[in-house]
């Protein structure tokens, strides 16, 4: 069976080319980029060569980048990394509730350890509103940490104006922007941004390894301690074939962006209007403009998610569910519920994110048989409602 992949949030196919990049740091040129002779020289190169197109891709110069093992790496050593160099100006942090893990444990564990958080709200779509941030800054704030772009229903956030409000107060901005390289345009100088996690599995470079961008000036501590490589900021001898790998998406990734997100958005648009028509009470999650071009939210309400995900994974679709089952009981995403999504709604979301690898003919497939699929649940589930039976499928 075929399998038709929506899934690119959780993270995405290696491009054929990245592996190209990569295979060379992977055989003969397998030298360490901090020695002297050829084969570190070669390898040095290949960091540095990677360092430059991750720059181009979000408009930073190339010695602002510091490659880490990924996206939640970067946002902890963005907040912690700030809250370590700035503890004698302050002790609060600004984020939102809608986080990415990475960034709420972070700030939950600071919270442990003498940090104040404000955790802020979002509206039914998922908006941030900057005059709350405005508002929730205090002569103690270090940080502002704000995602760019929603994970779990693509909400994409008002970076440039809570961006400008960091800059009018001196107070650092970090942004979690692994959801947006390779679909939406970033630029760190236009948006204001001081501090940027990006991470290369998300748009077809390899697992474990991604980059924080550290604008010049702003002074963080590193949270690995060593050999002092990445300027100091992340010391251990370079995942070079990954780092060759990241630059290879980096540079893709522009063109993707420019060229073929809107085909992207016409799939997902389809899929969108398919579904919406047929299954009714049908909620389309997150903003209804505002969201990344590949992300399609919705939620089936009496129905759960993962029976759904479970059913089309039989149809040989891969979707992710937006809230987890738990034996008898339904755990909703702290997203979902910050959006103000009601119990019984939220535990039927199925998020389909898309990718280019995608066609027209698959997305057809996945709306029909998500259609079928959720009307052979309704009618299983009403008889369960009947019976007085409340189970978690
Ligand atoms: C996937 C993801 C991360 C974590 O990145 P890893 O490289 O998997 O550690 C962080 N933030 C967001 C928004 C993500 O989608």
């Amino acid at each position: 069976m075929k399998t038709v992949y929506l899934d690119h949030c959780a993270t995405t196919p290696l491009h054929p080319d990245v592996l190209k990049a990569m295979l060379p740091f992977l055989r003969h040129s397998f030298g360490n980029p901090s020695s002297a002779h050829a084969l570190g020289r070669k390898a040095r190169e290949a960091v540095e060569k990677a360092r430059g197109k991750v720059a181009a891709l979000i408009g930073a110069n190339a010695a602002e980048i510091v490659f880490t093992s990924g996206g939640t790496e970067a946002n902890n050593l963005a907040i912690q990394g700030i809250a370590r160099a700035r503890k004698d100006r302050g002790n609060h942090i600004v984020t939102s509730i809608i986080e990415h893990h990475a960034v709420l444990k972070t700030c939950q564990y600071l919270e442990r350890n003498g940090i104040t958080v404000t955790y802020l709200p979002v509206d039914r779509h998922g908006i941030v509103n900057p005059e709350d941030v405005r508002k929730a800054l205090t002569d103690k704030t270090i940080l502002i940490s704000v995602m760019h772009t929603n994970n779990e229903v693509g909400t994409i956030e008002p970076i440039s104006e809570i961006g400008r409000i960091a800059a009018e107060r001196g107070i650092p901005f970090h942004t979690d922007a692994v959801q947006s390289a390779g679909k939406v345009h970033i630029d760190v100088k236009e948006m204001s941004i001081d501090l940027l996690s990006i991470s290369a599995h998300k748009f077809h470079g390899p697992k474990g390894i991604g980059i924080l961008y550290i604008r010049e000036g702003i002074k963080i501590d590193p949270i690995l301690h060593g050999g002092g490589q990445e300027g100091d900021m992340r010391s251990g001898t370079e995942n070079v074939a990954s780092i060759a790998g990241l630059g290879k998406a980096c540079e893709l990734a522009k063109e993707t962006v420019a060229v073929r997100m809107d085909e992207i958005r016409k799939m997902r648009d389809a899929l969108e209007e398919r579904v919406s028509a047929v299954v009714p009470g049908l909620v389309v999650n997150g903003h209804p403009l505002s969201r990344l071009p590949n992300c399609l939210s919705v939620s089936v309400p009496a129905i759960m998610a993962e029976t759904i995900v479970r059913d089309l994974d039989t149809r040989g679709i891969a979707v992710s569910a937006g809230s987890a089952c738990t034996s008898h009981s339904v755990e909703i995403s702290h997203v979902l519920s910050a959006m103000g999504i009601p119990r019984e709604t939220a535990q039927g979301t199925v998020r389909f994110s898309l990718g280019i690898i995608n066609t027209p003919d698959e997305i057809e497939y996945a709306a029909f048989s998500f259609i079928e699929v959720v009307e052979k649940l309704k009618t299983l589930s009403e008889i369960e409602g009947s019976l007085g039976s409340r189970r978690c499928y």
